[in-house]
Parts: structure tokens; sequence; C-alpha cells
């Protein structure tokens, strides 16, 4: 029986298993893939203390970080159901059972794609899903922004104030985006909206991207945009599908946290971008997995002699 029983291998995972094993608890981690979204992530400039690194160097020294404690690392694994009893029941896919305590949840999220030709082709190539990671790489350049919600219109205000011209696409005939965000994006020089607009393939020339092409879906005209950057932000999904009904989330699937990381069962706690605490970064991730870790030590000496 793990003490903290911790369920994914991003950021947020890691930094909970080396907290709980700091603590001298018995700890475990399963991952689907350990490393999450940073593995598939090229550059990383806003990991405050290190300048510039890549994914698969912070994945590499996370897993290292990891062996230097007594954790049970059990890697391509996926947590397929948690039940409460009397302590905490996860199943795997595999069939295997585990026991825990507590049980941490940091199974991240993952960004709804536009599911276009071209778009896993320039993928960190010019495709982006993250402005507060990738603007910075567009400084004076064209960019589009896919999506007209909140996030969409967020990210094309963000961009306005770094790029060149940010052109924003949206399929419905109206932008979702709160009102007052609207009128800000309306009220910038270098922001062009464009609704009705379905985006229909990324074009590129085999290093990066170069353009878009949408169609006009009241007319059906074809039109195409010349660009070098593309953020995508039609919504970002939580990996939670396997926890409705076992814990209390948002009617986005995001798992509702106190302060210190619990969840709505006592001993159930979460971090990181599966979470509802706003802003999805490394930084934010790893701190939130601080935190519920934290969090979970001070309910198992609550709860030690039960
Ligand atoms: P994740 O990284 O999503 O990790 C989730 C973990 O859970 C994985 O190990 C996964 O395999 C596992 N898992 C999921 N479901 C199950 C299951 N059922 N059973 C077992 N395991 C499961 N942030 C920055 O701060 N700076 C950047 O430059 C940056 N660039 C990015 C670029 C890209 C392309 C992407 C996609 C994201 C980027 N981000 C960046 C965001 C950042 O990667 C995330 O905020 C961060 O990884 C969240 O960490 P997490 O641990 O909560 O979740």
């Amino acid at each position: 029986v793990f003490d903290v029983l911790v369920v994914g291998g991003g950021p947020a995972g890691a930094s909970a298993a080396i907290y709980a094993a700091r603590k001298g608890l018995n700890t475990g981690i399963v991952a689907d893939k350990f490393g999450g979204q940073v593995a598939e992530t090229v550059g990383i400039e806003n990991f405050i203390s290190v300048s510039k690194t890549e994914g698969p160097k912070l994945v590499a020294n996370l897993e290292n970080h990891v062996h230097d404690y007594d954790v049970d690392v059990m890697d391509n694994q996926r947590a397929v159901k948690l039940t409460a009893n009397r302590l905490f029941d996860l199943e795997l896919e595999n069939g295997a059972k585990l026991q825990g305590k507590t049980v941490l949840l940091a199974t991240g999220a993952r960004w709804r794609e536009m599911n276009v030709p071209g778009e896993k082709e320039y993928r960190g190539k010019g495709v982006a899903y993250c402005p507060h990671c990738d603007g910075p790489l567009f400084k004076g350049k064209r960019v589009a922004v896919i999506g007209g919600g909140n996030s969409g219109i967020e990210a094309a205000i963000d961009l306005a104030g770094i790029v060149e011209h940010v052109t924003v696409l949206e399929f419905d005939s109206k932008l979702r985006a709160d009102e007052v965000l609207q009128r800000k994006a309306k009220s910038m020089g270098n922001i062009t909206i464009i609704t009705q607009a379905q985006t229909t393939q990324v074009t590129g020339d085999g290093q990066r991207v170069t353009g878009l092409t949408y169609t006009n879906r009241q007319t059906g005209d074809s039109h195409q945009v010349e660009l070098a950057g593309i953020f995508v932000q039609i919504g970002l999904v939580p990996n939670t599908e396997w926890l409705k009904g076992v814990v209390e989330l948002t009617p986005r699937g995001e798992i509702i946290v106190d302060e210190r990381g619990q969840t709505s069962i006592p001993g159930v706690f979460a971090a990181g971008d599966v979470t509802n605490t706003p802003y999805k970064q490394i930084i934010i991730a790893m701190g939130s997995g601080a935190t519920a870790s934290l969090g979970a030590f001070d309910y198992l000496i609550r709860h030690s002699d039960e």
C-alpha cells in the first residue's frame, strides 16, 4: 500500500512524487507516458532559472530527480478506474490493482487540435498552442489565432503586443469571447477578426509554416493567408474521462480542488493542468504538485491511526 499514489508523470506528478518521498512517505507514480506535455515541447524559455531548455531535456531532468528518491515509477501504465473504499483502489488498463492511503491525480490535459492537413507536420514549426510559451518566437511577424472564445481572444490581445499582426479565425458567425475582451481586441490596430471561417489547411515550405487556407462558410470561397505562426485556441481538454462521477469536476471536466489541492473526496488530491486552477504552465504545475503533496502529507498525519 502506497502512502501517496500519484497518477501522471508530467511536471505536476513528478513534483508531487519528489515532495512526498522527501517526507519519507511510501510513494508510487503511475504514468501513461512519463514527461507528459513537456515531452512534446520544443523550446522552453519560461522555466524560471533556466534561460532556455528543450522538452526532452527537461523530461530527462525530471526523471533523474525523481530517481534520486525511493519512488516506485510505473511508466507506460494507464489508470482506468479509481474507487474509494477504506483505502483508495486504482485499477490499471492491464488489470493490475494498486492501493493508496492517498491518491494524487496529475493526469494533465491536451490541446484540442484542428485536425487539418499540415497541422501535425508543422507542430512546433509555426503551429503552436500556448501563447505564453511561444508568443515571443513570433516577434514582428504575422500570426493567426484559431478560435474566437475567451482563450482565443485573450491570445490575440496578448500576441498583438508582440507580433506585427494577428488574424483571428472563428468558425461560428460570432465570437464567443466576453464582450470586454472583444472590445479590447477590436480597439487594437493590428488584429483582424474573420468569422464563419473554417481552417482547411496549414501550408509551409517543408521547414516552417508559411500560411493557412480557410473556407468562408457563407460563400464557400477559399482564401489563403500568409503568416509565420498559427496559435490553435479551440480548447484544452483535461484527461478526466475516467474520473467522471468519482471526483467533482467543472462543466469543462477539470477537477475542482481547494487551496491544498484536495478534491471533493478527502484523501484524493489533484494538481496541474487537470485541475480548475487558472493558467496552465510548467512552473505552475510543479508548484501545485508540491502543494497537493504537502496537502496529502497533512492528511496522512491526521489520519494515520485509522
Ligand atoms: P501533463 O504534462 O499533461 O502530464 C500528464 C501526465 O499524466 C502524463 O505523464 C500522462 O501520460 C499522464 N496520464 C494522463 N492520463 C493518465 C492515465 N489515465 N493514467 C496514467 N497516466 C495518465 N508550459 C510552459 O510553462 N512553458 C512552455 O514553453 C510550454 N510549452 C508547451 C508546448 C506545448 C506543445 C504544449 C502541449 C504545452 C506547453 N506548455 C508549456 C504547457 C505545459 O506543458 C503544461 O502546463 C504542463 O506540462 C502541465 O503539467 P501536468 O503535469 O499538469 O500535465
